[in-house]
């Protein structure tokens, strides 16, 4: 068997497989088809009915071993919808109120926290409390104090945190990191990762300090950090950064528009990113080594990610990132599979750590050092 297929079956190959089944010339070719899936199914309420959410809860329409059975959420006219869509019984429904009761619900496993940022914190207490696993969007908490009240109420309860890094599981992104940790690139001396869109409407929560925790470095500009520690393989040990703001009525105080920053990390390679709520095309990765590079254009959007090194493109399997996401998850809580990248609560602490280093540096216009 070669190294790729060994890989992709690390990763999970039954969620891909069934995700592939289209794509005649993948499936046919695989050697290894798995039998039906006959084990416990993740059993999920969606927590936040936006945007988001319905894209979760659609992906989860060709999921094997997670399913959507609950919802909670302060519209009642939501709640219908989601019931006659997905089939979801009235007494898996709750409201940010009584949602508490949901600790006597024995047919729901896990919650997933999908709000503004600002308030996950809170959701995920009060998941933990209930006895419930918790899945949460990412960033986790607006700060690595509340996220670390997080990681540590979960534990409390035994019940395991995770967060929606959908990227961990995309297979161009993880076939450059099965190249990077095979020495193919060589020494790591650089990466780039550039994050940012222009933001509308200045009334969304997105630039509300309270709502968001900040601006674009907690929405978009966490993709890059993420992606300079899996793509390096590293952690950094310092960061500095720059702040740009050319709309401060938009952009009011706290809520960031532009930064660019930089990490040192301990072999000597250097990342420099950028995060921006006020340029358009950028999502773009870029990871250079002694012996060869990786580009992935784009490189955390919803897909397809396309990626490239010094030894051509990468052609590989084009997934639903939150289908894959939510079959791992199962596995995750289940079987205790330990996926190639964490998605963990402690994960998340680490990205927030170098968010509050970020934020410090900028206001201090220092070099700020990072211990995670
Ligand atoms: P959204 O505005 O579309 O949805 C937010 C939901 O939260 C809405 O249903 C809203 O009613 C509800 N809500 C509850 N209390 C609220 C309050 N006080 N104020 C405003 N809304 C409230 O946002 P979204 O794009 O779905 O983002 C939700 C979360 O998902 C964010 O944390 C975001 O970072 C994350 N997200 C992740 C990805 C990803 O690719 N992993 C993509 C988009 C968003």
């Amino acid at each position: 068997m070669n190294s790729r297929r060994d890989f992709l079956q690390k990763l999970g190959l039954s969620a891909l497989a069934l995700q592939l089944a289209p794509l005649s010339g993948w499936a046919a070719g695989a050697d290894n088809v798995e039998p039906p899936y006959d084990g416990p199914l993740l059993r999920v309420a969606i927590l936040g009915l936006g945007g988001y959410g319905t894209m979760v809860a659609e992906a989860m329409r060709k999921c094997t071993k997670a399913k959507l059975v609950g919802v909670v959420s302060g519209t009642p006219s939501k709640v219908k919808a989601w019931q006659s869509k997905y089939g979801i019984p009235e007494k898996n429904c709750y409201n940010y109120e009584n949602f508490d009761n949901i600790k006597n619900n024995p047919d729901i496993d896990a919650v997933y926290v999908i709000t503004p940022n600002g308030l996950h914190h809170d959701f995920v207490i009060r998941t933990a409390a209930a006895g419930k696993h918790a899945i949460c969007e990412k960033p986790m908490a607006v700060n690595a104090q509340e996220g670390q009240a997080m990681v540590d109420a979960c534990k409390k309860a035994n019940v395991k945190l995770l967060v929606g890094y959908r990227m961990h599981f995309e297979p161009k992104t993880l076939e450059v990191i099965r190249m990077r940790q095979s020495g193919e690139f060589g020494k790591i001396r650089f990466f780039q990762g550039q994050c940012g869109f222009t933001i509308g409407d200045p009334t969304q929560w997105r630039l509300n300090k309270k709502l968001a925790g900040g601006g674009s470095m907690m929405d978009i500009g966490i993709y890059a950090i993420n992606g300079a520690r899996y793509m390096t393989g590293e952690e950094p040990i310092w960061v500095t950064a720059q702040e740009t703001k050319t709309d401060p009525v938009k952009f009011k105080e706290g809520v960031d528009e532009t930064i660019q920053f930089q990490f040192g990390f301990p072999s000597g390679a250097v990342a420099s990113c950028l995060s921006t709520y006020n340029m358009n095309n950028l999502d773009r990765f870029f990871l250079d080594g002694e012996k060869g590079f990786a580009e992935m254009q784009p490189s955390t959007g919803y897909g397809p990610i396309r990626g490239r090194t010094h030894l051509g493109e990468l052609n590989l399997p084009v997934t639903t990132h939150q289908t894959v996401q939510m079959d791992e998850m199962s596995e995750i809580i289940f079987n205790n599979k330990k996926p190639v990248v964490p998605v963990n609560g402690e994960e998340a602490v680490k990205d927030l750590k170098i968010i509050d280093a970020i934020y410090l540096a900028v206001k201090t216009g220092k070099k700020v050092e990072v211990s995670l």
